[in-house]
């Protein structure tokens, strides 16, 4: 069986799946996405992305593609016939296809594509017993990053320069030297068994694994502050970790070098990750 992509209203094999040279998305990085996490083949949290892309979309004034109904079914569509257990399905919009102009076009219909992809079984686990390695570099994105657009070029750089310094993802530190979040994940730590992370604003996006971990730990009347920490709060706190729909709980055992705690995965992290797969949605 071949991968296969929803693309414009078809679904076509993945290798032979393409869009227009002057697609929006392709010449301004005019659009959005989301990724969802697939679990036992059932999509994670699915209302919490749908109604972030919603919102993603209305901020830059694009038309949905398709009925807003009809998401659910193309993303199920997807898992089906890339028989998809564990893994993602990407999802992203854009403005459409126009002769290049910056101006928005009067007429253009929006672009879609979904794609999905298995995760090798027992990546999560692997990676959550090893734990990652940070490395802080300055955000230098746009001052709308609440929006999950498609314009990635400064959390691309910062990735690629953690991952040249030996590490797995990067924090960005605004300019009062403030962790705003990583480049692909919400920040945490740990601290006097108090979990701390930065208050959403348009300096952050608002994860959705994020909401879904603070809503878990207040079912559990877990200790919560949402409040801004820097370096220092790193070298000083217990534990520290990071949130995404494809790494869910995922702990950090060093910044800059710095080991957190005894540089080992820490037991909150343990039990946030089983307090985050207790009260997720799946459907
Ligand atoms: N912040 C940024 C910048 C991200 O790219 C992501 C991943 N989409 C997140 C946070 C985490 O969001 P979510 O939990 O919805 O995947």
């Amino acid at each position: 069986m071949s991968r296969e992509a929803f693309v414009n209203g078809e679904y076509i094999e993945y290798i032979n799946s393409k869009v227009h040279i002057e697609d929006r998305g392709y010449q301004f990085a005019d659009g959005v996405y989301e990724v969802f996490a697939i679990l036992n083949s059932k999509i994670v949290d699915y209302e919490g992305h749908i109604k972030r892309l919603n919102r993603s979309l209305k901020e830059l004034k694009i038309a949905s593609p398709i009925q807003k109904k009809s998401y659910k079914f193309h993303i199920n569509e997807i898992i089906k016939r890339n028989i998809i257990q564990d893994g993602l399905v990407y999802l992203q919009v854009t403005r459409g296809v126009a002769s290049r102009d910056f101006k928005f076009p009067k007429n253009s219909k929006s672009s879609i594509v979904i794609i999905g992809k298995n995760t090798p079984s027992n990546y999560y686990n692997n990676n959550f017993n090893k734990g990652i390695k940070v490395k802080t570099a300055k955000d230098i994105r746009w001052k709308r990053v609440d929006i999950k657009s498609l314009n990635l070029l400064p959390p691309v750089l910062a990735k690629q320069y953690a991952a040249d310094n030996g590490c797995e993802e990067a924090w960005l530190l605004d300019d009062d030297g403030y962790i705003t979040e990583g480049s692909s994940s919400n920040a945490w730590i740990v601290k006097n068994k108090t979990v701390i992370t930065r208050p959403v604003s348009s300096s952050i996006l608002n994860g959705i694994t994020r909401s879904t971990l603070i809503s878990s730990l207040s079912k559990v009347g877990y200790k919560f502050i949402e409040r801004k920490f820097n370096i220092n709060d790193i070298k000083d706190a217990d534990e520290a970790f990071i949130t995404s729909a494809t790494q869910f709980v995922m702990p950090v055992i060093a910044v800059n070098n710095i080991k957190i705690g005894d540089g080992r995965v820490g037991e909150f992290s343990q039990l946030f990750k089983e307090i985050y797969f207790k009260y997720i949605s799946l459907s």
